[in-house]
């Protein structure tokens, strides 16, 4: 697979588009994901189990990537004197509110991995 096309595939994942064709809306509401691309026809679902927990799974990860990273740079930023409560209460705000913002996006952003091992049968139609 040629880069242009790894970097349009996650490109428009976290645009919440097709990572595909780039096609929307692919989601009804902020949650649900729809059955199929309006555009490409692309499966959105792919129709497995593993989906779900793969997309699950890339939620959890990134919600904790965040935190560690906003944890280390606020450490770094505020040594000797780190804020402790902010970073206590703050970091568990982060972990409630976090994988509800980027469900969508882990959603999108795991059917662009899967398309890098699982390519479309169908081409992506050309823009426009
Ligand atoms: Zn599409």
């Amino acid at each position: 697979m040629r880069l242009s096309r790894l970097l349009a595939l996650f490109g428009r994942a976290l645009l919440r588009r097709c990572p595909n064709c780039g096609g929307r809306p692919i989601f009804d509401g902020w949650f649900r994901i729809r059955d199929r691309c309006p555009r490409c026809g692309l499966e959105l679902q792919r129709g497995e189990e593993g989906y779900q927990v793969g997309a699950y799974m890339f939620n959890i990860v990134a919600a904790e990537l965040v935190f560690a990273a906003l944890f280390v740079g606020v450490l770094m930023a505020t040594w000797p004197d780190p804020p402790w409560d902010l970073l206590l209460y703050g970091g568990m705000a982060l972990m409630l509110v976090a994988p509800v913002v980027f469900y969508p996006f882990s959603k999108t952003i795991f059917l662009a991995f899967d398309l890098v091992f699982r390519p479309a049968e169908r081409p992506p139609p050309p823009p426009g």
